[in-house]
């Protein structure tokens, strides 16, 4: 069955760490201080981290 992962597109990011914050798994982390990126071990695709990004840069996907 598909899972719906968080793909942060590291262009837009600007580090803020908003979805960090806001994400139950803590499966993302700021790569370098420079953008977030996601672990798909933990990342349960709740999709909290999209809504919580002031950017627009997180898209869940299917993977
Ligand atoms: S979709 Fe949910 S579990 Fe996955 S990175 Fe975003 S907040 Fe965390
Ligand atoms: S909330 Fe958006 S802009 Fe801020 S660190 Fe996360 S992905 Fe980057």
């Amino acid at each position: 069955m598909p899972k719906r992962k968080a793909f942060i597109n590291k262009n837009i990011c600007v580090a803020c760490g908003c979805c960090l914050k806001v994400c139950p798994k803590n499966a993302i982390e700021i790569f370098k201080g420079i953008y977030a990126q996601t672990h798909d071990d933990k990342c349960v695709g709740c999709g909290l981290c999209a809504k919580s990004c002031p950017a627009d840069a997180i898209e869940l996907t299917k993977n």
